[in-house]
């Protein structure tokens, strides 16, 4: 199964992909937890990439669509992956494209969770303090200024993606804001139609 899971930052994408990846046994790919190891290992893409991860902006389409290529070459993604937080602009989707057609694949669904924007600083707010009380480290850009501008970059560059794909007639909309399980059980009976076996 190859799925790539769309919306904004809190929409539960990737609550949701942990979940398909315990149901499907393929590997969630999340751009920005590549992104995240590559900065606390303080990697050449990690040193450049810090900055504008902890702004919240989104870092260059050369680098992500490098990271992801790599990565599909992995033996654990030949019977499929979901892509969670790629792409992210439609660039790196017609990138995706381009890599995946290079590698004899193709993409069997797009799935975009929807939520309501108001719903979505209280969702950050609520990870940090889930993740404090835990005694976890709270990402760098969950704070209210960096989050105001991840959500100016879904606006401005992601939410064409939804479009592009749209556009294709390769979209599923799903309601993000039902309660978590309902959520998973849309997804499920989204795949139903869309996982013809292309392996
Ligand atoms: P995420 O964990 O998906 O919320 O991503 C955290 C941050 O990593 C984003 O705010 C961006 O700075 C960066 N990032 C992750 N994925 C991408 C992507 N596909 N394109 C550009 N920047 C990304």
């Amino acid at each position: 199964m190859r799925l790539v899971l769309l919306g904004p930052p809190g929409a539960g994408k990737g609550t949701q992909a942990a979940r398909l990846v315990e149901r499907h046994g393929v590997p969630q790919l999340s751009t920005g937890d590549m992104l995240r190891a590559a900065v606390a290992a303080k990697t050449p893409i990690g040193l450049k990439a810090k900055q504008i991860m902890d702004a919240g902006a989104l870092v260059p389409d050369e680098v992500v669509i490098g990271l992801i290529d790599e990565r599909l070459d992995s033996p654990d993604c030949a019977k499929g992956f979901i892509l969670d937080g790629f792409p992210r602009t439609v660039a790196q989707a017609e990138a995706l494209r381009e890599l995946l057609a290079h590698k004899g694949m193709a993409l069997d669904a797009v799935l975009e969770l929807v939520v309501d924007e108001g719903a979505l600083v209280d969702r950050m707010r609520k990870r940090v303090d889930e993740t404090l009380a835990a005694g976890g480290a709270v990402r760098a850009d969950d704070n209210p200024e960096s989050f105001k501008t991840r959500l100016e970059a879904y606006r401005a560059q992601t939410a064409p993606v939804s479009a592009h794909y749209d556009g294709r007639s390769q979209l599923t909309r799903i309601d993000g804001m039902a309660p978590i399980d309902e959520v998973t059980a849309a997804i499920d009976r989204a795949l139903v139609g869309a996982t013809v076996d292309r392996r």
